[in-house]
């Protein structure tokens, strides 16, 4: 059973549909990225899952219980950090966390989570929030999403506008907490923020989840290139078509093969050898991920179309 399941959920904005028959599972344990572009839903569909929000149609079920807007008994063992962390300018971050935990049934020991979320250092200790930088905030929202000793955190963008070493530290702080068996799902527009962090990814554009998979898979799908210079270009072009691979002339005048289906440079060569055309320069290169994640989008765009 999921630990969080959404089914066929949607939801309008007036005509607008944000999110238009959403179904997407979060297994107990697991840390699964919510990715795509900004405007695709990730919030929205954030919002409907906490309760924080009426959709339209469709089912949320959390621990085994139905998700309904503002029906917060269900949500007991979720904890979210979704835009910014209500936090209270003029309140340290012990303050915050006493207050979080006067209405938890079942709380962590304050100091120890505190600890754990690094929020207890020097930096932290009287001053009041109104003082803190951005990091220090969201490392503050994620202690106060884990109070109420939940099963699952849901972090909308919590690396938004960190600089690089807090974004580290954010990234070790959900592993930290995932070691213990605490599932996340983490929204991002930007891929590599969860790569080496997420194990199951959700790909959302438009309103529509275009993709799911786990991020071993879909990482392995980051094909290689091979970029080859000829003596004669459109030969070559036309050979590698009708070998069903895709292919296409750059502005460079060379040639650009992406190698699925085990295609390869020495297989490039071989196929150039037997067409009679001299291979001038070979190159392979790897698509990097965020290129890949713009094929995928755009093929769910051309789908559509
Ligand atoms: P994301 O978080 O992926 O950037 P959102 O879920 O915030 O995207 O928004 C999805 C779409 O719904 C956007 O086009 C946004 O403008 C629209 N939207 C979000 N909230 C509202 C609202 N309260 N009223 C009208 N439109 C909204
Ligand atoms: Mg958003």
């Amino acid at each position: 059973m999921s630990l969080l399941e959404l089914r066929h959920v949607s939801k309008h904005f007036g005509s607008y549909k944000a999110l238009d028959n959403v179904s997407f599972s979060v297994e107990p344990g697991r840390i699964v990225g919510l990715i795509g572009p900004n405007g695709a839903g990730k919030s929205t569909a954030m919002r409907a899952m906490t309760g924080l929000m009426r959709f339209d149609s469709g089912e949320v079920s959390f621990d085994d219980q139905p998700v309904k807007f503002s029906k917060t008994k269900a949500l007991a063992k979720m904890g979210n950090l979704i835009e910014y962390p209500a936090i209270y300018p003029n309140f340290t971050a012990e303050d915050h966390m006493k207050y979080y935990a006067m209405d938890a049934k079942e709380s962590e020991d304050i100091h120890e989570l505190m600890k754990l979320t690094g929020i207890d250092g020097p930096n932290f200790g009287k001053r009041k929030a109104k003082h803190f930088s951005l990091g220090m905030k969201q490392r503050l929202g994620i202690a106060i999403a884990l109070v109420r000793k939940p099963k699952l955190v849901v972090l909308d963008e919590p690396m938004n506008g960190l600089d690089p070493q807090s974004v580290r530290e954010i990234r070790a702080l959900i592993q930290k907490l995932s070691d213990q068996g605490i599932a996340f799902l983490i929204s991002s527009h930007l891929l590599d923020e969860l790569q080496r962090l997420a194990d199951d990814v959700v790909i959302i554009n438009k309103g529509k989840v275009i993709r799911k998979t786990s991020m071993a898979d879909f990482l392995s799908e980051d094909k290689a290139q091979v970029k080859v210079k000829t003596s004669d270009n459109q030969a070559m072009v036309a050979a590698a078509e009708e070998a069903g691979w895709s292919v296409k002339e750059n502005d460079q005048d060379e040639v650009l093969i992406t190698a699925d289906d085990g295609v390869n440079a020495q297989a490039v060569l071989a196929k150039a050898t037997a067409i009679n055309v001299d291979v001038l320069d070979i190159q392979t290169a790897t698509v990097n991920l965020e290129d890949h994640l713009m094929e995928v989008l755009s093929d769910s765009d051309r789908d559509r179309a």
